[in-house]
């Protein structure tokens, strides 16, 4: 299991590189990744939030009793337009690992389409729908050095810096350990 860095820290912020080979320690660090998600909870947990800047995420959703749960190396995410204005303060509630306790909506596409390489180098491609769309785009924008706190639109984008500036966080240097208390420094 691994410590989960919480925003500020410029993993977080950068846009990550792709994975050149599947090697023992990418497939270490897949294991690890699936620990630290399983462990925390959560439903989706990307490398850099791990504090490794390469471009993987892993997923574990029940949709309908079938299981979605796997890891998209060097993904590549479509999703069809969206209007970023028009979120549903219920039913569009994100959370995030990296910002630990806090949860504001936020709008994503309906759909989307994940083409991306398993451990054993094999492309494979998911058509995704609402929860399991929402996760794809979350930890997408990970990799691209985003976190959903920066697609939040009025009011929520201020109170979410509001929030992140209580906690101290927005600075490098905090993480948290599932299983333990935030704010180990
Ligand atoms: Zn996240």
């Amino acid at each position: 299991m691994q410590r989960i860095q919480i925003t500020g820290e410029p993993v977080l912020h950068t846009v990550a590189k792709e994975v050149p080979q599947i090697t023992d320690s990418i497939r270490e660090l897949v294991e690890d990744m699936y620990e630290t998600m399983d462990k925390a909870p959560g439903v989706g947990l990307a490398a850099p939030q791990i504090g490794v800047g390469l471009r993987i995420f892993v997923f574990s959703w029940e949709d309908q009793g079938i299981s979605y749960r796997g890891v998209a190396i060097n993904p590549e995410l479509a999703f069809s337009p969206y209007d970023p204005a028009d979120c549903d303060p219920e039913s569009d509630m994100e959370g995030c690992l990296s910002i630990p306790g806090e949860r504001f909506p936020v709008a994503r596409s309906q759909t989307a389409t994940l083409i991306a390489t398993d451990l054993e180098g094999q492309t494979y491609t998911i058509e995704a729908t609402g929860w399991l769309a929402r996760i794809f785009q979350h930890e997408y924008d990970h990799l691209n050095g985003m976190l959903y706190a920066d697609r939040l639109e009025k009011p929520y984008k201020k109170q979410m810096k509001k929030a992140i500036k209580a906690s101290g966080w927005g600075e490098p240097g905090f993480s948290w350990l599932p299983g333990q208390d935030y704010l180990e420094p």
